[in-house]
């Protein structure tokens, strides 16, 4: 059954491959009909760079449709043809987008840049396979394990200037005409993101308690190791997919109570069942940490930028870990 379905797997992505590299190649890079660069990134955090960078020069668009858990994405066969027609495409990194790196490895000698947003970035390592966890509930799919190092650099936000270096890098190649336009709205976008640094930096040095009780799973790693916060999960992976055993809940739930602590954080677009339990047995207040891996449609519809979602998380952590101006 599981070997199957991976076969098939196999399957569609050569499909796909074959469609790709099939193709006759675009005579020049932007968009025969508008002038502008045709862009399509994967996670939420890469295309808003791209909007800052790149702003009326380009049309981006997101391959997660809204409100879509970005750790189970599969891209679809209409993706798979939106892409080859892109100028560039840029993914988060291999162990977010394992697919995305095939795509990657295999296109070379077709006019289209891929990005690997990571690039430079130096990832932390995961704790590695947890399937023996979850007797007789294997993992699937191992290229859909995530949990070899982490790919939640974009929520560190000295990472994510690093992001919008490679993102440069590539807009600036596509399209040289515009080349001095894209590197001077990254540097006035990186600094707009340095002074946010210094702000968290400077908050966070002043909360009550570092310890972040986090219901969901461990996408926080990079912030915390950048703000000196400890995050406490019951999840183990860098992905939700493996959810917790009730003895991790149950553990989380003591450490809760002898600590005293006072809220608990849970992450968007999946339901949070396990920061439910843990708030109905402790008390504990729930209050929303944004991974910004993607956003829901009404996020989309009220045009939520990756900094208001970095600034809303600071007022959140400051309201759950308690802090005093
Ligand atoms: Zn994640």
């Amino acid at each position: 059954m599981v070997k199957g379905k991976r076969i098939l797997k196999v399957f569609i992505f050569s499909l796909v491959i074959l469609l790709i590299s099939g193709c006759s190649k675009k005579i020049n890079n932007k968009d025969a009909n508008s002038g502008k660069l045709k862009i399509i990134t994967t996670l939420f955090p890469q295309y808003d760079f791209v909007k800052e960078i790149g702003k009326d020069k380009v049309d981006v668009s997101l391959l997660l449709p809204p409100g879509v858990e970005s750790h189970s994405y599969e891209p679809t066969p209409k993706d798979m043809v939106d892409i080859k027609n892109a100028d560039i495409f840029i993914y988060t990194g291999e162990y977010m987008e394992p697919w995305a790196k095939k795509i990657a490895d295999n296109i070379e000698g077709y006019d289209l840049i891929i990005t690997d947003a990571s690039e430079g970035v130096e990832l932390l390592e995961g704790h590695g396979h947890e399937e023996d966890e979850h007797e007789g509930h294997e993992n699937e799919d191992h290229a859909h394990d995530h949990s070899g190092k982490d790919p939640h650099i974009w929520l560190d936000l000295i990472y994510a200037q690093k992001m919008i270096d490679n993102i440069t890098v590539a807009l600036t190649e596509a399209d040289k005409e515009n080349k001095e336009f894209y590197i001077k709205n990254a540097e006035e976008y990186k600094k707009q993101l340095d002074l946010l640094d210094k702000e968290i930096a400077e908050a966070l040095e002043k909360v009550n308690s570092k310890k972040v009780i986090y219901g969901g799973h461990s996408a926080f790693g990079y912030f915390s190791m950048r703000y000196n916060l400890e995050f406490i999960t019951p999840y183990k992976g860098f992905s939700p997919n493996a959810e917790p055993t009730p003895k991790m809940i149950i553990e989380l739930i003591k450490n809760i109570e002898d600590a005293g602590v006072k809220s608990i954080f849970y992450e968007e677009l999946i339901d949070p069942k396990v920061a439910k339990i843990i708030s109905s047995e402790t008390g504990a207040k729930m209050i929303l940490l944004h991974g910004a891996h993607n956003l829901s449609k009404e996020e989309i519809e009220s045009d939520v930028r990756y900094i208001d979602i970095m600034k809303g998380n600071l007022e959140r952590l400051k309201e759950g870990l308690g802090y005093e101006e």
